[in-house]
């Protein structure tokens, strides 16, 4: 029996289709490549090139493929996006999601690991957040994806579908071969804009906001390695094949880092002064996102392996400065 990953083209999809192949697993890939990149999906898997709305196309590869369960990251990502551009967001997310269960139930496939995130808690009540904390997302982005989860357990009641939900906080870094890694366009997270500095790329970064009531003013987050966050996917799917319940979990290194840490640990990693200078806030932009993620770790048996920034950073700047470009030559 093969595991689907849809989205696994892109970055996050991408690293957890490493670690299956790594552990032997029979992998299949769906991407409509929008964001994704071929280059990224490894030789080893069978890839189809379709887009989850696109429901004769998710039939006939259930039909095709023997799927014992699905690992779903084929969404948009971006919180500046969702903001200016809405419909974009409940069309491929939320309408994404809805032809994909609909042919889940429909074609008998029971089980389902997605892509949830710190964005569906919006202003914590308090840091480190919890799973059982208060959802009240701020920005469009955040929302889509709660109510991802929501349909997920509505569908759960009516069909018998079982999904667990994870909730990244801030994915970075890149797998330690060197051969994948972040690579979006444009690019807007911070780690990614930080090291285009010492690749000649961009003569500085912008800090948004230096006002938040953080110790140095500027945002917290919770950054962590993505090939953690893809060996929590592989434990979720396990956790459901062997009969867990629905359930939802953190996924973070639990310390924050408020921006110009970040950009300090950049410098010591690449040896660039990396100029940075004050900008507006962004839109939608919660003061700090710190996890919890004792539930996974209880529940799942997940070990974070990557809980150093610097040694993240690391792994990302192996990746940028060996593929200035990302996957397109240049
Ligand atoms: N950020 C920044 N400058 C940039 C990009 C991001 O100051 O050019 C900040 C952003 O406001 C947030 C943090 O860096 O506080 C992480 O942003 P990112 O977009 O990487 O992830 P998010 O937290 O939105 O998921």
């Amino acid at each position: 029996m093969a595991i689907l990953v849809l989205g696994g083209a892109g970055y996050i999809g991408s690293h957890t289709v490493y670690r299956l192949i790594e552990a032997g697993r029979d992998v299949v890939v769906a991407d409509n490549l929008q964001t994704g990149f071929k280059e990224a999906v490894h030789p080893k898997a069978r890839f189809y090139q379709l887009d989850i709305r696109d429901k004769g196309a998710l039939d006939e590869l259930f039909r095709k493929e023997k799927i014992e369960g699905v690992i779903h990251f084929a969404a948009s990502s971006q919180v500046g996006e969702s903001m200016t551009n809405p419909l974009k967001y409940y069309n491929n997310n939320l309408y994404g999601t809805m032809v994909l269960l609909q042919s889940m139930v429909d074609n008998g496939i029971d089980k389902i690991v997605f892509s949830s995130t710190a964005a569906t808690y919006g202003e914590p009540e308090r840091v480190p957040i919890l799973e059982g904390d208060k959802t009240f997302p701020t920005n469009c982005y955040g929302q889509t994806k709660l109510a991802m989860e929501q349909m997920m357990g509505w569908v759960s009641r009516a069909h018998g579908l079982r999904y667990v939900a994870l909730r990244y906080f801030n994915a970075c870094g890149a797998h330690v071969s060197g051969k994948i890694g972040e690579a979006h366009d444009p690019e807007t997270h911070l780690l990614p804009i930080i090291l285009q500095v010492p690749l000649g790329q961009r003569k500085e970064v912008s800090i948004f906001g230096d006002d938040y009531p953080t110790k140095d003013g500027t945002c917290i987050r919770d950054y962590i390695h993505v090939t953690d966050l893809a060996e929590a996917h592989i434990l979720a799917l396990d956790y459901l094949v062997a009969g867990g319940e629905n359930n939802v979990f953190n996924l973070g290194n639990g310390v924050g880092f408020t921006v110009k840490e970040v950009i300090d640990i950049a410098r010591e990693v690449t040896g660039h002064p990396i100029p940075a200078k004050i900008a507006e806030r962004r839109a939608g932009d919660p003061a700090q996102l710190i996890a919890s993620s004792q539930k996974a770790i209880d529940v799942l048996g997940w070990k974070p392996q990557y809980n150093d920034l610097y040694t993240i950073v690391e792994t990302a700047w192996n990746w940028h400065r060996t593929h200035p470009h990302g996957f397109k030559e240049e």
